[in-house]
Protein backbone atom coordinates (compact mmCIF):
# COMPACT_ATOMS: atom_id res chain seq x y z
CA UNK A 1 0.00 0.00 0.00
CA UNK A 2 1.29 3.60 -1.12
CA UNK A 3 1.85 5.85 1.85
CA UNK A 4 -0.74 7.76 0.61
CA UNK A 5 -3.00 5.25 1.17
CA UNK A 6 -1.53 3.83 4.15
CA UNK A 7 -3.06 7.51 5.83
CA UNK A 8 -5.94 6.92 3.77
CA UNK A 9 -7.13 3.99 5.84
CA UNK A 10 -5.70 5.44 8.90
CA UNK A 11 -7.76 7.74 8.47
CA UNK A 12 -10.97 5.85 7.84
CA UNK A 13 -9.95 3.59 10.99
CA UNK A 14 -9.65 7.15 13.21
CA UNK A 15 -13.88 7.88 11.76
CA UNK A 16 -14.41 5.00 13.01
CA UNK A 17 -13.03 5.16 15.87
CA UNK A 18 -14.60 8.15 16.91
CA UNK A 19 -17.94 7.28 15.58
CA UNK A 20 -17.89 3.81 17.95
CA UNK A 21 -16.18 6.50 20.83
CA UNK A 22 -19.45 8.23 20.58
CA UNK A 23 -21.89 5.35 20.52
CA UNK A 24 -19.83 4.33 23.38
CA UNK A 25 -20.73 7.60 25.16
CA UNK A 26 -24.31 7.65 24.28
CA UNK A 27 -24.78 3.79 25.81
CA UNK A 28 -22.57 5.52 29.47
CA UNK A 29 -25.26 8.47 29.30
CA UNK A 30 -28.39 6.20 29.16
CA UNK A 31 -27.03 3.91 31.39
CA UNK A 32 -26.94 6.70 33.84
CA UNK A 33 -30.49 8.14 32.78
CA UNK A 34 -32.91 7.35 35.55
CA UNK A 35 -34.75 10.39 36.13
CA UNK A 36 -38.16 8.92 35.55
CA UNK A 37 -37.73 6.09 37.52
CA UNK A 38 -36.42 9.01 40.48
CA UNK A 39 -39.70 10.71 39.69
CA UNK A 40 -41.67 8.10 40.08
CA UNK A 41 -40.49 7.07 43.29
CA UNK A 42 -40.37 9.91 44.21
CA UNK A 43 -44.28 10.77 43.61
CA UNK A 44 -44.94 7.15 45.41
CA UNK A 45 -43.05 8.20 48.21
CA UNK A 46 -44.81 11.21 48.89
CA UNK A 47 -48.56 9.70 48.14
CA UNK A 48 -47.34 7.36 50.67
CA UNK A 49 -46.85 9.93 53.67
CA UNK A 50 -49.88 11.41 52.23
CA UNK A 51 -51.90 8.45 53.24
CA UNK A 52 -49.94 7.97 56.42
CA UNK A 53 -50.89 11.41 57.80
CA UNK A 54 -54.59 11.05 56.65
CA UNK A 55 -55.07 7.50 58.63
CA UNK A 56 -53.63 8.89 61.34
CA UNK A 57 -55.94 11.66 61.10
CA UNK A 58 -58.58 9.22 60.60
CA UNK A 59 -57.84 7.49 63.72
CA UNK A 60 -57.94 10.48 65.71
CA UNK A 61 -61.24 11.48 64.39
CA UNK A 62 -62.53 7.81 65.48
CA UNK A 63 -61.35 8.20 68.98
CA UNK A 64 -62.75 11.67 69.43
CA UNK A 65 -66.08 10.76 68.15
CA UNK A 66 -65.96 7.36 70.78
CA UNK A 67 -65.09 9.69 73.24
CA UNK A 68 -67.97 12.54 72.45
CA UNK A 69 -70.26 9.24 72.07
CA UNK A 70 -69.43 8.30 75.69
CA UNK A 71 -69.77 11.87 77.18
CA UNK A 72 -73.43 11.34 75.22
CA UNK A 73 -74.47 8.21 76.49
CA UNK A 74 -73.27 9.78 80.38
CA UNK A 75 -75.17 12.54 79.69
CA UNK A 76 -78.41 10.46 78.30
CA UNK A 77 -78.08 8.06 81.56
CA UNK A 78 -78.18 10.88 84.05
CA UNK A 79 -81.19 12.51 81.81
CA UNK A 80 -83.10 9.36 81.56
CA UNK A 81 -81.75 7.44 84.20
CA UNK A 82 -84.37 9.25 87.23
CA UNK A 83 -81.40 10.17 89.60
CA UNK A 84 -82.02 13.94 88.59
CA UNK A 85 -84.43 15.31 89.55
CA UNK A 86 -84.14 19.44 89.49
CA UNK A 87 -86.08 20.82 86.77
CA UNK A 88 -83.32 23.21 86.14
CA UNK A 89 -80.47 20.86 86.36
CA UNK A 90 -82.48 18.51 83.74
CA UNK A 91 -82.77 21.29 81.11
CA UNK A 92 -79.21 22.22 81.36
CA UNK A 93 -78.32 18.94 80.73
CA UNK A 94 -80.53 18.19 77.67
CA UNK A 95 -78.93 21.61 76.30
CA UNK A 96 -75.05 20.02 76.78
CA UNK A 97 -76.50 16.56 75.23
CA UNK A 98 -77.80 18.67 72.55
CA UNK A 99 -75.06 20.70 71.87
CA UNK A 100 -72.90 16.95 72.35
CA UNK A 101 -74.82 15.63 69.14
CA UNK A 102 -74.28 18.57 66.78
CA UNK A 103 -70.42 17.61 67.89
CA UNK A 104 -70.80 14.60 67.23
CA UNK A 105 -72.60 15.35 63.94
CA UNK A 106 -69.56 17.67 62.75
CA UNK A 107 -66.83 15.01 63.80
CA UNK A 108 -68.85 12.03 61.75
CA UNK A 109 -68.87 14.42 58.33
CA UNK A 110 -65.57 15.15 59.36
CA UNK A 111 -64.39 11.53 59.69
CA UNK A 112 -66.78 10.64 56.65
CA UNK A 113 -64.34 13.28 54.72
CA UNK A 114 -61.46 11.51 55.83
CA UNK A 115 -62.25 8.33 55.12
CA UNK A 116 -62.76 9.18 51.28
CA UNK A 117 -59.79 11.25 51.21
CA UNK A 118 -58.24 7.94 52.49
CA UNK A 119 -59.56 6.06 50.34
CA UNK A 120 -58.58 7.88 47.56
CA UNK A 121 -55.11 8.04 48.34
CA UNK A 122 -55.28 3.99 48.93
CA UNK A 123 -56.03 4.20 45.07
CA UNK A 124 -53.64 6.26 44.03
CA UNK A 125 -51.16 4.79 45.75
CA UNK A 126 -52.15 1.59 44.49
CA UNK A 127 -51.78 2.39 40.72
CA UNK A 128 -48.42 4.65 41.19
CA UNK A 129 -46.88 1.20 43.05
CA UNK A 130 -47.95 -0.15 39.48
CA UNK A 131 -46.62 2.17 37.39
CA UNK A 132 -43.41 2.30 39.34
CA UNK A 133 -42.54 -1.83 39.04
CA UNK A 134 -43.76 -1.51 35.44
CA UNK A 135 -40.94 1.07 34.84
CA UNK A 136 -38.27 -0.66 37.15
CA UNK A 137 -38.97 -3.82 34.83
CA UNK A 138 -38.57 -1.21 31.68
CA UNK A 139 -35.39 -0.45 33.50
CA UNK A 140 -34.04 -3.44 34.01
CA UNK A 141 -34.52 -4.59 30.44
CA UNK A 142 -33.53 -1.66 28.85
CA UNK A 143 -30.08 -1.66 31.07
CA UNK A 144 -29.40 -5.13 30.27
CA UNK A 145 -29.59 -4.28 26.33
CA UNK A 146 -27.48 -1.52 26.98
CA UNK A 147 -25.19 -3.44 28.71
CA UNK A 148 -24.98 -5.90 26.30
CA UNK A 149 -24.45 -2.51 23.05
CA UNK A 150 -21.80 -1.55 25.86
CA UNK A 151 -19.78 -4.52 25.92
CA UNK A 152 -20.37 -5.26 22.11
CA UNK A 153 -18.85 -1.34 21.26
CA UNK A 154 -16.11 -2.01 23.67
CA UNK A 155 -15.27 -4.68 21.93
CA UNK A 156 -15.16 -2.97 18.54
CA UNK A 157 -13.44 -0.21 19.85
CA UNK A 158 -10.51 -2.33 21.05
CA UNK A 159 -10.20 -4.51 17.44
CA UNK A 160 -9.97 -0.41 15.68
CA UNK A 161 -7.64 0.77 18.17
CA UNK A 162 -5.46 -2.37 17.61
CA UNK A 163 -5.96 -2.04 13.64
CA UNK A 164 -5.01 1.26 14.14
CA UNK A 165 -1.73 0.95 16.43
CA UNK A 166 -0.80 -1.99 13.63
CA UNK A 167 -1.09 0.38 10.91
CA UNK A 168 0.30 3.47 12.42
CA UNK A 169 3.42 1.79 13.30
CA UNK A 170 4.31 1.45 9.48
CA UNK A 171 3.79 4.98 8.57
CA UNK A 172 7.03 7.40 8.98
CA UNK A 173 6.72 9.59 12.03
CA UNK A 174 6.81 12.63 9.99
CA UNK A 175 4.13 11.71 7.56
CA UNK A 176 2.18 11.21 11.02
CA UNK A 177 2.58 14.20 12.33
CA UNK A 178 1.86 15.97 9.77
CA UNK A 179 -1.41 13.77 9.18
CA UNK A 180 -1.99 14.74 12.98
CA UNK A 181 -1.50 18.58 12.49
CA UNK A 182 -3.47 18.97 9.00
CA UNK A 183 -6.87 16.75 11.43
CA UNK A 184 -6.23 19.22 14.01
CA UNK A 185 -7.46 21.90 11.88
CA UNK A 186 -9.10 20.42 9.10
CA UNK A 187 -10.74 17.25 10.80
CA UNK A 188 -9.90 15.13 8.26
CA UNK A 189 -6.22 15.27 6.75
CA UNK A 190 -6.40 13.37 4.01
CA UNK A 191 -8.12 14.12 0.74
CA UNK A 192 -9.67 11.38 -1.92
CA UNK A 193 -8.57 13.06 -5.63
CA UNK A 194 -11.75 12.07 -8.30
CA UNK A 195 -11.82 13.25 -11.72
CA UNK A 196 -8.60 15.27 -11.47
CA UNK A 197 -10.32 17.48 -8.24
CA UNK A 198 -9.14 17.66 -4.71
CA UNK A 199 -12.29 15.89 -2.57
CA UNK A 200 -11.69 17.98 0.45
CA UNK A 201 -11.80 21.28 -1.35
CA UNK A 202 -13.09 20.90 -4.49
CA UNK A 203 -10.22 22.80 -6.75
CA UNK A 204 -9.07 20.56 -9.94
CA UNK A 205 -5.59 20.06 -9.25
CA UNK A 206 -2.64 20.30 -11.57
CA UNK A 207 -2.40 16.68 -13.33
CA UNK A 208 1.04 16.46 -12.39
CA UNK A 209 0.08 16.86 -8.58
CA UNK A 210 -2.12 14.17 -8.50
CA UNK A 211 0.20 11.78 -10.67
CA UNK A 212 2.40 12.14 -7.99
CA UNK A 213 0.05 11.53 -5.12
CA UNK A 214 -0.85 8.13 -6.90
CA UNK A 215 2.36 7.13 -7.31
CA UNK A 216 2.96 7.37 -3.73
CA UNK A 217 4.13 10.69 -2.80
CA UNK A 218 3.15 12.61 -0.10
CA UNK A 219 1.47 15.39 -1.90
CA UNK A 220 -0.32 18.04 -0.22
CA UNK A 221 -3.27 20.22 -1.98
CA UNK A 222 -2.13 23.54 -2.58
CA UNK A 223 -5.67 24.71 -1.90
CA UNK A 224 -6.96 23.21 1.53
CA UNK A 225 -3.24 21.56 2.49
CA UNK A 226 -4.54 18.14 2.74
CA UNK A 227 -2.61 15.32 1.63
CA UNK A 228 -4.05 13.82 -1.66
CA UNK A 229 -5.06 10.42 -2.10
CA UNK A 230 -5.60 8.92 -5.79
CA UNK A 231 -7.02 5.06 -5.21
ZN1 LIG B 1 -8.00 20.52 -1.43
Amino acid sequence: MSLPGQLYKLQQLDIELQKNQQVAEEIIRQLNENKALLTAESKLASQKQQLTEWKRNQKNSEWELEDLQERLNQFNNKLYGGMVKNPKELVNLKREAENLKGKISTKEDELLELMSQVEEMEAKVKVSTKELSELKQEWQEKQEALTQRKVETETVLTRLKENRQELAEQISSEALNLYEQIKLTKGQAIAKVEQGRCQGCHITLPTSQWQRAKAGDLVQCNSCNRILYVE
